[in-house]
Order: C-alpha cells, then structure tokens, then sequence
C-alpha cells in the first residue's frame, strides 16, 4: 500500500482495508486537531489508486470491511468516487462494508441521490465529527459549521440509507460552556439520530492553537470529575430511537458502552457512582489518543 503520512482511522475501523484515497483533510482549521497539520489535502492519483487495491486483492482477502482514508473521503468528485467504489467491487467483492470520515462540507456538495448511488456501491457508514452542539464553542474552534448545518447534514446522511457515526469531544468548551455544551450536543445529537455516538475526551496536542491558547491560560481544561460530570448530562439529554452511546475511547477516564434508550438509566447510575468516588477512574498516564 502507497501509504502517506500518518494514517488515522476511527476505532472501530480497526480490522478493516486502509485505503488511502486522499492525503490531509479538505478543513484542516479545527483548532484542536493536528491530524493532519502539515499535509496538504490531495486526492491520490488513480495508478496509485489502481496498484493500492490490486494489493489488498492479493493480500486483504480475509478483511470484509475497507475504510477510506485520509480526512474526508467523500469529498471526491462524484465520478471519481463512484469508480473508486466501483473498483472495490469489483476486485474486493468479499467487502461489505466500505466507510469514510464525512464532514459538513463534503455531504453538502453531494445531492441526495449522490449519496443514494454511494450507498448502493457499497458505502455504508460515515463518520462525522459533531465535537460540540453549541454554536459557540463550534465558532470558537473554526468547525465550519453551525449546530443546524451539522443537523441538516447528518440528516441528509441518515436518509440515503448511510449509517452515521458522530463523534463528540468532551471538555472542548473548556470550563465556562460545559453545561452549555452537554445541554446543546445532546439536542444535536437528538435532532439527528445517529446509529453511532462516540464521546471522545480532549487531549491538547502541542502545535495546535488550542494548545497555544493553553498555554497562554486562555482555554482551561477539565479536570477529571468535571469531564465525567459533562458526559453525564450530555447522555441524559441525549434521546436516541435506537442507537449506541460509547465512550470506551483511550482518551475516556470512565469506558461507557450504552444502547440507547434501553441502557441509559443504569449508564447515569453508573457514571453517578464514578462520580462519588464509588469507581475509579482511569489515571492520566493511561490516557491515549
Ligand atoms: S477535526 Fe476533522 S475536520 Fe477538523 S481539521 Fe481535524 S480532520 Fe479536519
């Protein structure tokens, strides 16, 4: 495989093919990240392409599960990534399920039935970075979109038939918005729906504004307790018909794996004990991104 730069790919994509169909992330502004600082966002060339998955045909054949790497996949032109699709097919055809990171951007420039034909070529799940609900704290960390864009987009994601899964970032609102976020990401996270919800806890990487602003005594962390306090009221205003809320991520102090609604009275217990000291947390030099 023509691998470039680090290859991200989320948690649950672990087992899958690691195609990479594109260098960097089209955004490339969030202040926390640095994913991808220093990669100019590309779309790989179609011999590397074409070489890349006759590789994973001769070596890949017991993964039925491919994910498109880098940032944002489904930014690809329509065409381009329809032949891309068409291609896993073709010489992958024990696939059967290809996913992709999505963002606001991207599912915009599609049309409904775009989104449709990826689907019925194999697209089954897209992974959105939602971060937080509030509108503040989304201006704040230059997202690229606002609370209603991220709900119209995820929307437009669940109704061509992609599955979606959200992640959300506790402790990006720093201290003064915590119960603003949780309250406001709850409500985004009820609008939309999702099959997926992935509570992830900050961790500031050294070169990002976030970071500098840390350091500079402008963004305060959360401490522990405080994290866990905010996962507790943004899963209690989180209504989901049928979907899972984990937070079982490395960066997590308390790992969550609910199915909502059916689990989510016993996971506000659970976290309620965390909180009175009835469980321990996981010690900061455990944590990981
Ligand atoms: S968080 Fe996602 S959208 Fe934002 S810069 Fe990083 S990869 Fe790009």
């Amino acid at each position: 495989m023509h691998y470039q730069g680090t290859i991200f790919r989320p948690p649950s994509e672990a087992d899958s093919i690691l195609l990479q169909v594109t260098t960097g992330c089209s955004h490339n502004k969030c202040t926390f990240c640095g994913m991808y600082k220093g990669t100019r966002f590309s779309i790989k060339d179609d011999v590397t392409l074409k070489a890349d998955i006759e590789f994973a045909a001769n070596h890949c054949r017991r993964q039925n599960r491919l994910f498109l790497c880098d940032g944002d996949a489904l930014i690809i032109p329509q065409e381009r990534l329809v032949g891309i699709l068409h291609s896993i097919r073709k010489k992958l055809p024990w696939v059967n399920r290809v996913g992709a990171y999505a963002n606001t951007k991207s599912i915009d420039r599609k049309s409904p039935d775009q989104l449709q034909e990826l689907r019925e070529l194999g697209l089954a799940i897209a992974y959105m970075g939602l971060e937080s609900g509030d509108a503040v704290t989304l201006k704040d960390i230059n997202k690229g979109a606002d609370p209603e864009r991220m709900i119209e987009m995820g929307r437009k994601i669940r109704a061509a038939g992609i599955k979606l899964s959200i992640t959300v970032l506790l402790g990006i609102a720093g201290k003064q918005r915590s119960t603003i976020h949780a309250r406001e990401t709850g409500r985004v996270l009820t609008e939309i729906d999702p099959e997926f919800v992935g509570a992830l806890s900050l961790m500031l990487t050294p070169g990002t504004p976030l970071h500098t602003a840390w350091i500079a005594g402008d963004f305060q962390l959360l401490r522990p307790v405080e994290v866990l306090s905010e996962l507790r009221l943004m899963l209690a205003e989180t209504v989901l018909t049928d979907g899972y809320f984990h937070a079982n991520h490395a960066s997590n102090y308390l790992p969550i794996r609910a199915r909502l609604p059916g689990d989510k009275a016993a996971t506000l217990l659970l976290i309620d004990s965390a909180l009175q000291g009835k469980i321990s947390l996981k010690p900061e030099y455990m944590r990981g991104l």
